[in-house]
């Protein structure tokens, strides 16, 4: 078994993405639900259900963590992506004015 490298009796056997499973392995990593039907597997190669994997192959604010509808107004910052009201300093609340014009 790909998951708890337990043997498997053959009426056990699951196959997914090349490898071996339990029936009982094969659940999402994040939310522990059991993956009969629809699995699917992360950039990271977790296992993951249909719901989360969704959530995952959306991009959240590195500030907020909320996830970031499309046509809503963003920063990029080495890697992180921000709301532009989420871009702000942590310190003073200051938001950057990165973008705007200059007084
Ligand atoms: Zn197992
Ligand atoms: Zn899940
Ligand atoms: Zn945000």
């Amino acid at each position: 078994c790909a998951s708890c490298h337990g043997y498997i009796r053959d009426r056990n056997i699951h196959e997914a993405f090349g490898r071996h499973w339990h029936r009982k392995c094969l659940r999402c990593t994040f939310c522990r639900t059991k993956l009969d039907q629809m699995c699917y597997m992360t950039a990271r190669g977790k296992l993951c259900c249909r719901k989360d994997h969704h959530r995952l192959s959306q991009v959240s604010c590195a500030s907020c963590d909320v996830i970031i509808a499309r046509g809503v107004p963003v920063h990029r910052v080495m890697g992180n992506i921000y709301h532009k009201r989420c871009f702000r300093c942590t310190q003073c609340g200051d938001q950057f004015k990165v973008g705007s014009h200059l007084y």
